[in-house]
């Protein structure tokens, strides 16, 4: 198997990375998550404009153009023989032998790699009967619109809800007003709360690329999609609960902690379909 590391293509365990790199001392940088299907990585667009603009505000060098990066990452692919699977893309603020907090000086050049690896199984079970989600305490920082390397509270929340019997978190935060939800330690959240889909605004969650195809193809199907902070006693009594991301697409949630939802609900398995077509579109466009 093969790996991308600035600029070549290298023997996925081939012991490359600088010990000194900040993504591993300060896990100070970013990573992103392709489905890839028949030679391509999907979305392709969104997700390095993503990367991209974290990359520009975080002040770190992205240090190719968006057609280099799908060459290299389609020959990735192609030497890997991978057809349905994931592209994993992390980019590092680079080697810093000094270990010092400030950004190193100018011109200290970012990491860049790539893995294409097989998709992970998932217990197909969960789609036509719902997943069971586990809710955890939001410990995260303040900076999580960027898909950043700090994947701690993540890891933590996910295997609290594997712990559990659950595959996803949904994952909370206090405020005056009461609890409300987030996301999930890696995909986003849809309700269906009297009729209306409804998801966590963008306030300190990560902008999901399947989150905002969901809300585009939700209001050209006609439902009414509102953005906004979502109370978790609401979602105990909401009509449906779903999952959105790149590798779970749309998931239906059949238990929150000791709540049973029906799942898939009739929204849900409107919006599941739509996904499918949006997903086959993009594999064959
Ligand atoms: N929220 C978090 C915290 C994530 O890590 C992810 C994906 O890894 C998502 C949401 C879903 O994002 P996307 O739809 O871009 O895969």
């Amino acid at each position: 198997m093969k790996a991308f590391i600035n600029g070549q293509f290298v023997r996925k365990d081939a012991e490359i990375i600088r010990l000194e790199d900040r993504g591993l001392t300060f896990a100070d940088g970013l990573f992103e998550v392709l489905r890839t299907a028949e030679g391509k990585a999907l979305f392709f667009s969104e997700h390095i404009e993503r990367m991209k603009n974290s990359a520009a505000e975080l002040e770190i060098d992205f240090p190719y153009g968006f057609e280099e990066v799908r060459g290299f990452a389609e020959e990735l692919i192609s030497l890997n023989g991978l057809d349905e699977g994931e592209l994993y893309i992390e980019l590092t603020r680079g080697a810093d032998i000094n270990r010092e907090h400030r950004f190193p000086p100018k011109g200290t050049p970012s990491t860049f790699f790539m893995l294409a690896i097989p998709l992970r199984k998932i217990d197909r079970n969960n789609w036509t009967q719902g997943a069971k989600v586990v809710t955890f305490d939001d410990l995260r920082h303040r900076m999580c619109i960027h898909k950043t390397l700090n994947l701690l509270p993540n890891v933590l929340a996910k295997n609290h809800a594997y712990k559990n019997g659950g595959y996803e978190a949904l994952m909370y935060r206090d405020s005056p007003s009461g609890r409300y939800v987030t996301e999930g330690g890696s995909s986003s959240y849809f309700f269906v709360i009297d009729g209306k889909v409804v998801t966590p605004e963008i306030d300190n969650i990560l902008p999901g690329i399947t989150r905002s195809k969901v809300i585009d193809i939700a209001e050209k199907a006609g439902y009414e999609v509102t953005e906004r902070r979502v109370l978790l006693d609401e979602v105990l009594i909401a009509d449906e609960v779903m999952i959105a991301s790149t590798v779970s697409k749309v998931m239906p949630v059949r238990q929150v902690d000791n709540r049973i939802f029906k799942a898939p609900g009739e929204i849900t398995t409107r919006l599941m379909e739509l996904y499918e077509d949006v997903f086959k579109r993009e594999i064959n466009g």
